[in-house]
């Protein structure tokens, strides 16, 4: 395969140049296949152009083809505004407005030049108008590039355009690429699997995603491109696996002696079928010699803790110790609490190591856990990050696992020797997205709830039904019930928000006076939190006024009503993860949504979804939606790739084929060195590796 005439530089191109290569060069456009691949982010059918005369304001976006007939700059510091005037058919015109970009729009347009125009048309002096419509430059110069029946339109920068490469530059420097240099194309994809799924052969599509004959064929193009990104993301991902498969874990047994007693004496429900499959593929998993690697993701209230607890004696049964991670302190220490409840009839040591464990419990702690004494540790990334040595650490288990980097989930796993790695998430990951990110592990989903639960009633409130709000809460906590009072906490104004929980609980604490009112923040030492928090565990406290800290696992079942102040600077999973802090028990919850009259048309949005569902992973769907899925964990989190043509929420279906296509191959070739796939390999390599997600065990 020519992989060189891929590498080549585009300054080299004609059209391109040392000087003006700098402007892609930012876009991230540095040799041919960069080129190639700066796929278009629309096109121009020209049997769906309306014509000038059938425009009509008010209607959905419409493209109109024409010549600029006249251009206009409008002086003034408030008036200033450029203005084209299109003919497409004699005496059919209509008028085009720019209100900001003038010089440069107006450096671009000239009278004479054919243009076809993107825009909603709308009322505008008399006439019908376009204002900041997209448009792009056609012409008939014989090249034949823009009177085919489809035109590609390139997505464009200020900096783009201001150096030349409109949609109109982008086609002729890929169109006379491909005309002198498209027979050095070769395919990229295993033969085997472009036939077998019946893709477009890769020299076509790479052509055709540019240069479409027909719908049809773009269509072929597109899915083929997208099926290629999704097959070498998830060959990267199965190539780990690979890796992972040569790893010794240890092997477990259950139904050892401590398991069948917590089972059989000491468990207070039956677990549900969900949680009973969940622990089936754990246990199968932790008796095999390779070392697990689960995803346990349950919506919150779902019951992830007790399947963990249960893991967890099986590894101390087999003679392991067992590590728990959180990623909050509060978090570690009600998981500390409640798996010493229910733990204490079996008599197993256990311990509390987070950032705040003084000195010398440290000290003991750390050489419990060397000599093996100590079989349980429950911390946060204080576990890792101290010089902790284990004696034999069998199962690690991660809780909230995509609040802690990859690399910390790395750490863990390289522990003493390779413990099975168990993670909880509660934030409902949708299914294709785990695939993409978790591409490498193994997936258990709770979507069951435990019985007898009610669901929780949210409602959407305005400030001036506050009183409303304070009577509910009044009726709750004479009734012997708790309610919680949430502060957003938003990192750049931290400090505001904090004066926010603390005025609010001084407010609350006016507002209910006889009731034991408490706040609680991330800025408090951790032993009072810890003492705040178990005197409302301990129902000594009726309201619990705190910022977002209690957003992740705390279990209160006692409490029934949550109101969740400025609701409209929440994201929908924080709202979700707040949300399932109440309606834990078999008392109806109630959770309020105090918001702002005025507010943006998305948080609109999120807040009507939270009113709606209860199910977290259409909320998360949702939100992925309304927010794209770089923006969903934070990228910085998640290593999440950003792909070029393919689109996780949409294109589950081809991700699908990809996956079951890259680890088919893995399995057949795992090095990738046989003749047919060398090729496939160098490409690959020198085109696929990502930033964080090199390409570690091929190779
Ligand atoms: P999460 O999945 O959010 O971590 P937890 O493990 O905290 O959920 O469980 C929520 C609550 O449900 C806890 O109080 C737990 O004791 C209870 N619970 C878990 N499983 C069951 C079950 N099968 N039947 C009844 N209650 C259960
Ligand atoms: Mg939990």
């Amino acid at each position: 395969m020519s992989l060189d005439f891929l590498q080549d530089s585009v300054q080299f191109l004609k059209g391109v140049g040392p000087h003006r290569s700098n402007a892609l060069a930012q876009s991230g456009i540095h040799n041919v296949h960069d080129l190639l691949s700066y796929y278009p982010r629309r096109y121009l059918d020209r049997t769906s152009v309306t014509r000038i005369a059938d425009v009509r304001a008010g209607s959905d976006p419409v493209t109109v083809i024409g010549t600029v007939v006249s251009t206009t700059i409008f002086p003034g510091r408030r008036t200033r505004r450029f203005e084209i005037t299109l003919e497409d058919e004699p005496g059919r015109r209509m008028k085009c407005v720019w209100f900001q970009g003038v010089a440069w729009v107006s450096k671009s347009l000239e009278i004479g030049h054919k243009l076809a125009v993107h825009g909603k048309p709308s009322k505008f002096g008399g006439g019908v108008s376009f204002s900041h419509p997209e448009f792009d430059r056609l012409d008939e110069d014989g090249t034949q590039l823009d009177t085919g029946r489809i035109i590609a339109l390139y997505p464009g920068t200020a900096l783009l355009e201001q150096s030349g490469f409109t949609s109109r530059a982008f086609r002729k420097i890929i169109y006379s690429l491909i005309k002198e240099r498209g027979a050095e194309l070769k395919e990229t994809l295993p033969s085997s699997v472009v036939h077998s799924l019946g893709l477009m052969d890769g020299r076509v599509a790479r052509r055709a995603i540019h240069f479409p004959k027909s719908q049809e064929e773009l269509d072929q193009a597109r899915d083929r491109l997208k099926f290629e990104e999704l097959f070498f993301f998830q060959l990267m991902l199965a190539s780990k696996r690979v890796g992972q498969t040569k790893i010794p874990g240890v092997v477990m047994h259950s139904g050892g002696a401590l398991e069948s007693r917590f089972l059989d004496d000491v468990l207070p429900f039956r677990l549900t079928g969900d949680q009973q499959k969940s622990l089936t593929e754990i246990r199968a998993d932790m008796a095999s010699e390779i070392q697990m690697n689960r995803l346990l993701q349950g919506d919150v209230g779902s019951g992830k803790t007790v399947v963990a607890a249960i893991s967890a004696l099986s590894a101390i049964d087999t003679g392991f110790q067992v590590a728990f991670m959180a990623p909050t302190e509060i978090l570690a220490e009600q998981h500390a609490r409640s798996l010493s409840t229910l733990f204490q009839p079996l008599g197993i040591e256990m311990a509390l190591l987070t950032g705040s464990t003084p000195a010398s419990q440290r000290k003991h702690i750390l050489s419990g856990l060397e000599t093996g004494a100590i079989k349980l540790v429950v911390g946060t990334h204080a576990i890792i990050q101290d010089k902790v040595e284990f004696h034999r650490l069998g199962l690690s288990v991660i809780d909230e696992q995509h609040r802690f980097g990859v690399l910390q989930r790395a750490e863990l796993s390289e522990k003493g020797n390779r413990p099975h790695i168990l993670l909880m998430t509660a934030t409902p990951i949708p299914r294709s997205l785990a695939l993409t990110l978790y591409g490498d592990i193994d997936v258990s989903v709770i979507r069951e709830l435990p019985p007898g639960r009610q669901p929780i009633k949210t409602k959407m409130v305005r400030e001036k039904e506050r009183e409303w709000v304070y009577n509910k809460m009044r009726e709750i906590v004479s009734d012997g019930g708790q309610c919680y009072v949430v502060y957003p906490l938003v990192e750049e104004s931290e400090k505001l928000d904090l004066k926010d929980a603390v005025s609010g609980h001084e407010l609350i604490s006016a507002t209910f006076p006889g009731v034991q009112v408490e706040l609680v923040h991330g800025r408090m030492k951790s032993a009072e939190k810890e003492a705040v928090m178990a005197r409302f565990v301990s129902r000594q406290s009726a309201i619990l006024v705190s910022t977002t800290v209690i957003e992740v696992g705390v279990d209160v079942p006692n409490a029934t009503f949550m109101l969740i102040e400025h609701a409209e600077r929440f994201g929908l999973s924080q709202l979700h993860q707040l949300r399932g802090r109440i309606g834990r028990g078999s008392k109806a919850s109630t959770c309020i949504l105090m918001a702002e009259f005025r507010q943006s048309e998305e948080s609109r949005k999120r807040l009507r979804a939270m009113e709606l569902t209860t199910d977290g992973f259409k909320i998360s769907e949702y939100d992925m939606e309304l927010r794209g899925a770089g923006d969903f964990f934070g990228t910085r989190q998640s290593g999440l790739p950003t792909f070029r043509i393919a689109n996780l929420i949409t294109d589950f279906s081809i991700l699908d084929q990809a996956r079951a296509a890259a680890f088919n191959l893995t399995q057949i070739d795992p090095n990738l060195t046989r003749a047919e796939h060398s090729e496939m390999k160098q490409y690959f390599q020198l085109f696929f590796e990502r930033k964080g997600l090199r390409l570690s065990r091929i190779g």
